[in-house]
């Protein structure tokens, strides 16, 4: 079937805006004027509406936004009381749901950030309740949780976590960073491949109607990989993928083996699903007093965060994984970790052959001055997250308290970036924050959340086609895609979408439809 889509306004990055697309059977065929006086069975009328290749998420965690999904609703409320009343409907109507595990809480509505386990206590005592932070660095549970991991005032800190106490040293209810979570995750029922690829159908039908064709998991732990396997062969996995595994300290040695084991796997499944990738974490996260700073927090004297890796294990392992041809991701948000990875990135290039290796600096949100111009010189892409780029209540309530003013004003330099010659790619870091790139894509350019207000730091703006730029084209360039999606050329794949009205011309834009190759209907 060929369609010639004509009037509107088309737009691809490095094209610029132009009319006129045909496309057959999922391939584009003809751009701009060669596409407008061919046959075609169809002819497509754009009328107002504006066609731009479909978003690349560069950085989501689609299977937790799955998972999570799946349990109580509580997202964006703006008190206890109503979190309360969502876990208690999800408890009324699941009564043989061992575990309620769900999130994701704004942490901002509580001073500090210090939820009580008494607060879930009231509503559900008989069975552990585990919510998460919007941060997804920190944990809330009621008391039988803390019961069931046997956490009392006696129990320590995990290495590399926190657990949140009363005057009394008594667990209160709130715990900080994966090593901590585990202390009781651990005790909770496993996730099936069964469960988790209906989580992965989820996600896709999520992105497919926000107009997003391809995106990244980017921290696959145990059995991830194998339910993604499992989707692409049961047809449930319906945009394409970069899947990066996890590599943690102390076993990525161990588990190299069986993440080369799992990438041959993926071989056939190339075309849509990329398994070449692995995740580090470098920090935390500045909302939860974890990310790893150069200087200490303000309300912790003496403390400078946590860096998840000693420098030599980490430079050992990105060099590892680099020479075997795997592109590295490091999740890097204060400014010692951003140091910390682009060290790693140096030492990783400095010993290793030359190849089109593409390393990505996750977050990249509290640069050093210093270390500002290394990003391009190195090569790296920062991927950043343009819904964070506001002064959101997390950056006013729970970040500015820790760091103060001026890191907290030094946060996002993304003007600054681009114009250092770095490049840029978008994603969402879903269920963290919204998938929908609509949502996001006009912050950077006006520096301003949804409710308006002041914009912060306006000299770090972009322009909307660099926005549009860094969450199409760049992302495919991330994902190693760069020739086949994230722009309207001939060859490419029919992956794109349909906007009511042209984004130069108003932010309040919405999808009108949504092409995938591969799928036989427009979404
Ligand atoms: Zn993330």
């Amino acid at each position: 079937m060929r369609q010639i889509f004509r009037g509107g306004q088309a737009w691809s990055p490095g094209r610029g805006l132009f009319q006129g697309l045909l496309i057959e059977d999922g391939r584009i065929i003809a751009v701009g004027d060669d596409a407008l006086y061919q046959s075609a069975d169809e002819v497509i009328d754009l009328g107002e509406s504006f066609l731009m290749p479909s978003f690349g998420d560069g950085h989501a965690h689609p299977i937790f936004a799955g998972r999570e999904a799946a349990g109580p609703k509580v997202n964006g409320l703006q008190n206890v009381n109503e979190i309360q009343e969502a876990v208690r409907i999800f408890a009324q109507a699941n009564p043989e749901t061992p575990w309620i595990i769900g999130g994701a809480y704004e942490a901002a509505i509580i001073s500090g950030g210090d939820f009580d386990a008494h607060w879930l206590d009231e509503i559900v005592s008989d069975r552990p309740v585990v919510l998460h932070a919007v941060d997804h660095h920190t944990i809330w549970v009621n008391s039988k949780a803390l019961e069931i991991a046997g956490i009392t005032s006696a129990t320590t800190d995990p290495a590399g976590g926190s657990i949140a106490r009363r005057a009394d040293g008594s667990p209160k209810g709130t715990l900080r960073e994966p090593e901590a979570f585990a202390l009781i995750l651990d005790y909770s029922p496993k996730n099936s491949i069964e469960s988790d690829v209906r989580a992965i159908k989820y996600a896709c039908q999520q992105y497919l109607k926000s107009g997003v064709t391809y995106a990244n998991d980017s921290w696959l732990e145990e059995g991830m990989a194998e339910a993604y396997l499992a989707a692409v062969k049961s047809g449930d996995l319906t945009i394409d993928m970069n899947i990066s595994f996890l590599a943690n300290p102390g076993e990525w040695k161990k588990n190299l083996s069986k993440i080369e084991s799992l990438v041959s796997e993926f071989e056939p499944y190339k075309e849509q699903v990329n398994a070449k990738s692995v995740k580090f974490l470098g920090d935390g996260a500045l909302s939860s007093g974890t990310a790893a700073l150069l200087q200490p927090y303000d309300d912790q004297p003496g403390f400078s965060g946590l860096k998840i890796w000693e420098d030599a294990e980490l430079f050992a392992a990105v060099k590892e994984f680099d020479a075997r041809g795997f592109q590295i991701h490091i999740h890097a948000i204060g400014d010692a970790a951003i140091r910390q990875a682009l060290d790693a990135f140096e030492y990783m290039q400095n010993h290793n052959s030359s190849w089109d290796r593409r390393p990505v600096l996750v977050h990249a949100q509290l640069i050093s001055p210093e270390d500002m111009p290394r990003i391009a010189a190195l090569g790296v892409i920062a991927n950043m997250q343009p819904l964070w780029m506001y002064l959101d209540p997390m950056n006013k309530e729970l970040i500015l308290p820790r760091i103060g003013e001026a890191r907290n004003n030094q946060q996002y330099q993304l003007r600054t970036l681009v114009d250092s010659g770095a490049r840029i790619a978008f994603g969402s870091d879903w269920p963290v924050t919204s998938e929908v790139p609509l949502e996001a894509l006009f912050v950077p350019v006006t520096r301003l959340g949804a409710s308006g207000g002041a914009p912060w730091n306006p000299e770090q703006a972009i322009t909307v086609e660099e926005s549009l730029t860094f969450y199409t084209a760049a992302v495919a360039y991330q994902n190693f895609r760069e020739n086949e999606i994230g722009k309207l050329e001939v060859g490419f794949k029919a992956d794109f979408v349909v906007l009511d009205k042209s984004p130069f011309k108003s932010s309040d834009v919405k999808i009108s439809s949504v092409y995938k190759s591969g799928l036989n209907q427009r979404v």
